[in-house]
């Protein structure tokens, strides 16, 4: 039966793609990606699951009609040649001569960042419609894994966002609040853990299902700057990334350049801005782990509203552009004058044809380079150290160490389970444990995220007057240290024998059939906090118990929980040891222990607008994970009073401008130094407590209540409160102190019970941080410092300038005031819900 023709976006959605003040909502793509899987049989659709709002997450893949018919065998490839297995060359060869060069490509994972999902449907029209001798054997030659849109939720409330206000003086606004119902922004820095749906589905796509050689993503950045940043990155790179990676990256772009000039499109720039270094994103991950991950940034309208730009207005990149003209990777500046939808819809698709067109020419050499880099890095894994890093069975949380195992894992690496005791380097380990050995593709990742990394500090990495330079991401990635999980590096080889583990199982949790004395739960599990606030729900007693104790013949440590015996209690412990996979064991005697009763609190999450803040999102995160019940709160029920309503007050971590909704414009332009504007938002989205909220929170700490200050937000102490406390670190230079992202070793007062069941081997990841010193006073016993910094030696992971003014300072500070509390974090305790270790700093605030 002949296809019918499928319309093209124009025909379908009334308008082209692009077009002044028109964007096309999910529920229509949606429907336009069926209908082109309907209507053609160069593309099928494939639902990879819900969302988190339970729309469609989907991918269409578009290739020829006979690709399509062997699609299982050439998605196999990839992870053939990625995870080997004792592939041959020759094998090898045979497979690469008859393979298809697989492409991903993500559209708009950053919601306003509304180009990639709209510039898509012409994309996939063209490649299933066009016959020309060029587009077949793109199609011939390629496998086209396009994600529509990457965060369907975010597209679905733009849209709305910005058709609610066109036509009013709001147009083409931003959104006041996160494009993800938790995470925002931060849906691109999920990959290591993976907490949210999207990012599982993608995670599965990527490195399970296709292992594609290129994933290259579609965003925006500024709209002062270049038109279009396209790869590759610039340096500093990370020189345990495969050279080929850059190599390949310098093909895609070098391609994506040239045709971008000779149609046009100008102000292209590449080797500017962003950096070869590790982050988290889908890009770096993709290439740690020998993918070429690329991504490009497209200036940013006014969402499909134009923005009109003065040529005086352009500025050069913070990296490897220093200037706004002419330069080799900068051919042809643009010169102002009104910036489109339209005209980043068409260098987007002018830049995803570029790609495929290299991928179909090159088809065999990235096929074999794919080969190469597994084979390189596994070489280098057994030839030169590190050669493993052991996890082994005896953890402070081993739950948390198997959500490691499992998250790596998931992102393709390899993971082996010790059948037997075993020595390496003179200490011996117990069977059970589990090894990631480096001899395997993803050992870029490995060494980026298992290992403690100090940050090269070199000419790349400072501007011309010294001054160190903002990284894209954390400086110090690394995930043991972060989740508190102990591990140790092998760098020597060690015989061992092990089996390949297929996946992790969830502990299965136990209650002692026989325990006259009650049960107890380990504190030091952040599991155990889920159980407990399941067993409070249930009307069961819970206690901390504030002595050493023990349970069937181990010792627990202050802080453990304790349930009693009794009716029904059983039952219920049977279910919730179950569903969170804990242990409540039987007391070993009666001897008295000190121990208080913990009462579920009323808490209240603060929640303001100007694009919504991560942390917040997070925060919420964590607590629905963890099973802590709370109530967001804007501005209204703050000036309306808190007491008597909640016993816990979290302001996520925030600058004070952002609180208080006062001196906005001042923060914006020190925040951004002119490349991003303050969005013009409709009044009842200018959020901020104002004066009046500072008092009203004042007043409800004075008559009891606990005010907890996560990190930046540590500033309402000093500003709001007037707290006798100096944040050290307030308004010094980048260039006598900077720790973008470390982790640093802390010294933890572990008579305080925000202590309790915390490592006391912690590092706390310093991120936007504060240090502070109590001023001296009369009522210097109310302040208790739960974490301080140690006098030197303390960076672990990542770049540390001017330690000095960290030396003593106190980190985490419970100050007792009238009746209440404040409990200051001048860190990140829950940093994109991936420092595990530091969970419970939090969780013990929230238990009365
Ligand atoms: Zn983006």
């Amino acid at each position: 039966m002949a296809l019918v023709h499928p319309p093209s976006p124009e025909e379908f959605f009334g308008f082209r793609m692009g077009d002044d003040g028109k964007l096309a909502r999910w529920d229509r793509l949606v429907e336009y990606y069926h209908l082109l899987d309907e209507r053609s049989d160069r593309l099928r659709v494939v639902e990879l699951g819900k969302t988190t709002e339970g729309n469609p997450l989907l991918l269409a893949i578009i290739t020829s009609p006979e690709n399509h018919k062997n699609l299982d065998k050439i998605r196999k490839l990839g992870p053939t040649l990625a995870y080997q297995d004792g592939l041959s060359e020759n094998r090898a060869e045979a497979l690469i001569a008859e393979g298809k060069a697989v492409v991903g490509m993500a559209m708009s994972i950053h919601a306003n960042e509304v180009g990639g999902a709209q510039m898509a449907p012409e994309l996939a029209h063209e490649l299933v419609t066009d016959e020309s001798p060029e587009i077949r054997r793109i199609l011939e030659e390629t496998v086209l894994l396009l994600i529509p849109c990457a965060n369907p939720d975010g597209n679905v409330m733009v849209v709305d966002w910005y058709e609610k206000y066109l036509g009013t003086k709001y147009e083409g606004c931003n959104m006041p609040w996160l494009y993800h119902k938790y995470v925002g922004h931060d849906n691109n820095r999920d990959l290591p853990l993976q907490s949210q749906v999207e990012t599982k589905a993608l995670a599965k796509l990527i490195f399970e299902d296709w292992f594609p050689l290129a994933y290259i993503d579609f965003h925006h950045y500024g709209s002062f700057g270049g038109r279009y940043y396209i790869p590759p990155f610039v340096n500093p790179t990370d020189p345990n990334v495969d050279p080929l990676l850059w190599t390949e990256q310098q093909l895609y772009g070098g391609a994506m350049i040239m045709r971008l000039e000779a149609e046009g499109c100008h102000g292209v720039e590449n080797y500017a801005g962003f950096t070869a270094e590790f982050n988290s994103t889908y890009t770096r991950v993709c290439t740690w782990h020998g993918i070429c991950g690329m991504l490009t940034e497209s200036a940013s309208a006014k969402l499909a509203t134009p923005l009109y730009v003065h040529d005086h207005q352009l500025q050069p990149a913070r990296r490897g552009r220093p200037e706004y003209r002419a330069h080799v990777n900068f051919p042809h500046p643009w010169e102002g004058g009104w910036w489109r939808l339209k005209d980043i819809v068409k260098q987007q698709k002018i830049s995803a044809y570029a790609a495929l067109e290299v991928a179909a020419n090159y088809r065999e050499t990235l096929l074999r380079n794919l080969y190469k880099k597994a084979r390189r890095q596994s070489e280098k894994g057994r030839t030169e150290g590190p050669y493993a890093t052991i996890f082994p069975p005896h953890q402070h949380d081993p739950s948390t160490t198997l959500k490691l195992l499992d998250a790596l894992l998931k992102l393709g690496v390899k993971v082996h389970r010790v059948d037997e005791d075993f020595v390496v380097e003179g200490a011996t380990y117990p069977a059970g444990s589990y090894v990631v050995f480096y001899s395997q593709i993803t050992r870029p990742y490995l060494i980026s995220t298992l290992r403690e990394r100090f940050y090269h500090d070199n000419p790349w990495a400072r501007s011309t007057d010294g001054a160190p330079l903002g990284l894209q991401d954390i400086a110090g990635y690394t995930l043991p240290l972060m989740m508190g999980v102990n591990t140790v590096e092998a760098s020597r080889p060690f015989p061992v024998k092990t089996s390949l583990v297929k996946g992790i199982a969830s502990p299965k949790g136990s209650v002692t059939a026989e325990a006259p004395n009650g049960y107890v739960l380990d504190g030091r599990a952040n599991d155990s906090f889920r159980a407990v606030n399941a067993l409070l729900k249930e009307g069961v007693n819970v206690y901390r118990i504030e002595d050493m104790v023990k349970a069937q013949g181990e010792a627990y440590p202050i802080g453990s929980f304790y349930v009693l015996k009794g009716e029904g209690v059983e039952k219920v412990l049977g279910r919730e040891a179950k569903a969170n996979g804990v242990d409540f064991r039987a007391l070993d005697n009666t001897k008295r222990f000190k121990k208080r009763e913990v009462k579920p609190l009323r808490v209240a999450v603060y929640q303001r607008y100007y694009g919504g803040n991560m942390d917040e999102g997070w925060t919420r995160w964590l607590l629905e994970q963890y099973g802590f019940e709370y109530t967001t709160v804007k501005d209204e029920e703050i000036l309306g009073g808190l007491d008597g309503k909640f016993d816990v007050l979290i302001l996520p971590s925030d600058p004070m401008a952002m609180i208080t909704g006062e001196k906005l414009e001042e923060y914006f332009e020190k925040r951004w130094g002119g490349m991003m504007v303050m969005p013009n938002y409709p009044s009842e989205y200018r959020s901020g407590i104002k004066e009046e909220g500072v008092d009203k929170i004042g007043e409800f700490v004075e008559e009891g209540g606990t005010l907890i200050l996560l990190n930046e937000a540590s500033e309402f102490a000093i500003e709001g409160l007037k707290l006798p406390i100096i944040n050290c670190l307030k308004d010094v230079k980048s260039s006598d102190f900077f720790c973008p992202g470390s982790l640093l070793r802390v010294e933890l007062n572990e008579e305080s019970p925000l202590a309790y069941g915390v490592n006391d081997d912690l590092s706390i990841l310093f991120q936007g941080g504060q240090a502070f010193t109590v001023k001296p006073g009369h009522d210097n016993d109310d302040y208790d410092v739960v974490i301080q910094f140690p006098e030197e030696n303390m960076l672990e992971s990542g770049w540390l300038i001017g330690e000095g003014r960290l030396s003593r300072k106190a980190a985490l500070l419970d100050v007792r005031r009238g009746s209440g509390r404040v409990v200051i974090y001048g860190f990140p305790t829950h940093f994109r819900c991936q420092t595990h270790a530091t969970f419970k700093l939090l969780f013990n605030a929230l238990l009365g």
